[in-house]
Order: structure tokens, then sequence, then C-alpha cells
């Protein structure tokens, strides 16, 4: 994990696959920052190849992170640490999460 800092908000980002772990509500200020985006350098590609990787454990507590999908977009599948209340992003997912696009909007329709 390397330490990432975007406007005074630390996240870190494993430095293998790409994917980030968000504190408790990280996750949402920094969607809100325009340009957070770019802490987001992974490729989208390998994000979804970890994504088949059911099991995965918090960086910090090492507790099993439960998956979860975003209620808004539901295409976008992300760990959860029920005890830490983080989250951890596959790479590419975060740059998704922030940019609602149209076609997410029509995949997301053939989820529900
Ligand atoms: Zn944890």
């Amino acid at each position: 994990m390397e330490k990432v800092t975007f406007h005074g908000i630390e996240v870190d980002r494993c430095t293998k696959c790409r994917g980030i772990w968000f504190d408790r509500l990280e996750k949402e200020a920094l969607k809100r920052l325009e340009g957070s985006e770019r802490v987001d350098v992974g490729d989208p590609k390998v994000g979804k190849e970890y994504n088949k990787i059911g099991k995965v454990k918090c960086p910090r507590c090492k507790t099993q992170m439960i998956s979860m999908v975003d209620a808004e977009q539901p295409h976008i599948r992300f760990e959860v640490c029920v005890i830490c209340d983080g989250s951890f992003l596959d790479a590419g997912e975060f740059k998704d999460y922030k940019e609602e696009t149209l076609l997410d909007f029509f995949k997301d329709l053939l989820l529900r």
C-alpha cells in the first residue's frame, strides 16, 4: 500500500493491483472533489479481474470484508469492512463511481 493524498484526504493505494482503500466517508468526500479521479490510476481491466476474487481481507484489521454494490450504481461492486467502516475499490472503480455516465445508467437499468 502507498499513501496518496488529494486535497488533504489521504487514501491507501495498493502498489500491486492499484485498488484503493478508503477510510470511513473518504470515498464520498473524494467523489465531491473535482479532479479526484486522478487517484485511481489502475487499469480497470485488472480491477475487473480482482472482482472475481471473492474473499478479500481488510488492509487495516485483516477481517474478511463483505461484498457490496453501490446503491446508485449497482454495477459497481466493492468490498467493505464492517469493523473499520472503510471500503476497498478495485482499480478503475473509483473513476466509475465518480462519473455517473449515461452508459452506466443503462447498465444499471439492465441489472434491475
Ligand atoms: Zn477492517
